[in-house]
Formats: structure tokens, C-alpha cells, sequence
């Protein structure tokens, strides 16, 4: 799957109501191993999404806007999430829990 079609299915399985765990945020590197953990298990797309809090829309925390475009792990020219546990095709506007500045 191309990284515009797989950005798709991300996109839609959000779009059809799936529930993610948008919080708590990661506030500390303890809790993003925690959940870092967890996607390692996780069993396929959809439950990865849950896991990582994925959003459509840009979640602000703290009086911090956490959008995919200003995260460390956003590979700008490709629109893409390097995170090694989630490696996924994404759109600047999004946001997960795993954000980092
Ligand atoms: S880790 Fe960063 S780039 Fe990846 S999905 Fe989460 S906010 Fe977006």
C-alpha cells in the first residue's frame, strides 16, 4: 500500500468514529515508553491508533498546539510519522499523544 492510500485508511477508520486514547498526554519519557510498550503489541492498524491517541484534528495540552507538523518524529516532505512503533503516513493538522516538541 502506497503512503497516500494507507493515509487514507487512517483517515477514515477516524472519520467513522473510531475512539482513541487521546489522553492523557505523554507528559513524561515514563509514560511514552508505557506506551511505546503497548504499540509493540498491538495488533494491527485500528488498535494502533487507539494506542497512540491518534486525532484528526490538532489537540492542544497545556497551552501547547501538538500537531504531527511540529513533532520531532514528522518527516515533513513525506508527511510521514518515523516513530519507529508507528511508522505511518500522516497529515500536518494531526496529532497523537506521543507528540514531541
Ligand atoms: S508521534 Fe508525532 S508525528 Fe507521529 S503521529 Fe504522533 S504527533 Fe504525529
Amino acid at each position: 500500500m502506497d503512503d497516500s492510500a494507507a493515509r487514507e485508511e487512517v483517515r477514515s477508520l477516524l472519520a467513522s468514529g473510531l475512539v482513541t486514547e487521546v489522553f492523557p498526554r505523554a507528559d513524561s519519557q515514563d509514560d511514552a515508553l508505557a506506551i511505546t510498550a503497548r504499540l509493540r503489541g498491538a495488533d494491527g492498524l485500528r488498535q494502533k491508533l487507539v494506542i497512540a491517541g491518534f486525532t484528526l484534528e490538532t489537540i492542544v495540552y497545556a497551552g501547547i498546539e501538538q500537531p504531527c507538523s511540529t513533532c520531532m518524529y514528522f518527516l515533513v516532505h513525506r508527511r510521514y510519522c518515523e516513530l519507529s512503533e508507528l511508522k505511518l503516513p500522516v497529515e500536518p493538522e494531526w496529532s497523537c499523544r506521543l507528540w514531541r516538541m
